[in-house]
């Protein structure tokens, strides 16, 4: 088997998931029982949801699970810097060629423009996709004299857009659905759709696990790879998870329980503030205005209540093993041969394979867990 490199590229937006530790753990398996490497990318180009402090959780959840990395961020590699917030010239370079072919152009188009088209569309029940709009080069001067910034967008090829998927086979979308998609922000920054495609390109990545939520954003990068004249790595997508009820696995179950519980005491008790928190980020947390890191759990704390565990730090601080996290999510979207259920990591690098993971969303069971 020829050597695969496979990376985790986690959004620093919160804590991690036990759903990303999956995707993590089953790209790791890949690139150790290939014998290839495994890389760690920070996805930090939403500017306003990201954080330090998420991101330096992320590496310590995934330093304690023992999912080690052989380029990213702390250990370092030869095709860095591995934030994407660190990588503006790198998209910059790219985004020209694009522009100078007009496979990518500039939208003016302000939110309520937009807004406007958008209901336009619902108006007459169709599903609205912005296409380039023809503007004449006075409107455009007068535009940048406003100060307005224009976003970048590609031209979406008609014709139907094939993906070889690895786990779900071939899933085909027509062009026409898909939207002129942007690429540059008007801050500058890229979209998540374009960073990743160069970043796994110019990573020299070969296969792209990620969760099923992730799979029609896999045909919009299949036009950006057009554009470029580049191949797609392989790619597949892994089941989603879903709790109990079979609704899917979320963080906002935690902040769900802690802001019932909140309410309740604040029924009766309306002045009633925890001391683990201050008083605003209670109240914004109560009144739904932010589920920052963190709020949830000291609110519970306060109130002595316990939240569902669904982030990797959840277990970590409730005692689980890792080794025995690791152990049921290789089970979570993976069928192991005949009924075995343990493993060492090392065995199930020996037995993982992706013909045996799953199409099906998996059912996440705490019991089974424990
Ligand atoms: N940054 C994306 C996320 O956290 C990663 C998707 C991908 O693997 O391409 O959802």
């Amino acid at each position: 088997m020829a050597p695969v490199r496979t990376r985790f590229a986690p959004s620093p937006t919160g804590s991690l998931h036990v759903g990303g530790v999956r995707t993590a753990l089953y790209c790791w398996l890949y690139a150790r029982k290939t014998g290839g490497q495994f890389l760690l990318r920070i996805e930090d180009t939403d500017q306003i949801r990201s954080t330090d402090e998420a991101t330096r959780g992320i590496v310590r959840d995934l330093q304690w699970v023992g999912l080690d990395w052989d380029e990213g961020p702390v250990v370092g590699g030869s095709v860095g810097p591995y934030l994407q917030s660190e990588r503006l010239p790198i998209y910059d370079a790219h985004l020209a060629p694009l522009l100078a072919s007009g496979a990518a152009y500039e939208a003016w188009d302000e939110r309520s423009e937009l807004d406007r088209l958008r209901k336009e569309a619902e108006a007459r029940k169709e599903t609205f996709l912005y296409r380039r709009r023809q503007v004449t080069e006075a409107q455009i001067a007068a535009w940048k004299a406003e100060g307005r910034k224009p976003v970048v967008r590609l031209a979406m090829r008609p014709g139907p857009v094939v993906v070889q998927d690895e786990v779900l086979g071939e899933v085909i979308v027509p062009g026409e659905q898909l939207d002129d998609l942007v690429l540059r922000k008007a801050d500058g920054f890229p979209t998540y759709h374009f960073a990743v495609v160069v970043d796994d390109h110019s990573m020299a990545v070969d296969l792209v696990l990620r969760g099923q939520e992730h799979l029609m954003n896999t045909h919009k990068h299949q036009g950006i790879y057009e554009a470029f004249g580049w191949r797609h790595p392989r790619v597949g997508h892994l089941p989603l998870i879903d709790n109990q009820k079979g609704v899917k696995l979320s963080k906002r179950e935690k902040a769900q329980t802690a802001r019932e519980a909140a309410r309740q005491r604040l029924q009766v008790e309306p002045g009633w503030r925890p001391l683990t928190t201050t008083p605003e980020a209670f109240l914004a947390f109560v009144d739904k205005k932010t589920d920052a890191v963190g709020t949830a759990e000291a609110i519970a704390a306060a109130l002595d209540v316990s939240l569902p565990l669904i982030e990797v730090m959840d277990y970590r601080k409730a005692g689980y093993v890792p080794e025995a996290l690791l152990n049921y999510l290789l089970l979570l979207g993976w069928h192991a041969p005949g009924d075995r259920e343990l493993y060492t990591l090392d065995e199930a690098v020996e037995a993982f394979d992706l013909d045996r993971v799953n199409k099906k969303s998996a059912r996440f069971d705490p019991v089974k867990l424990r």
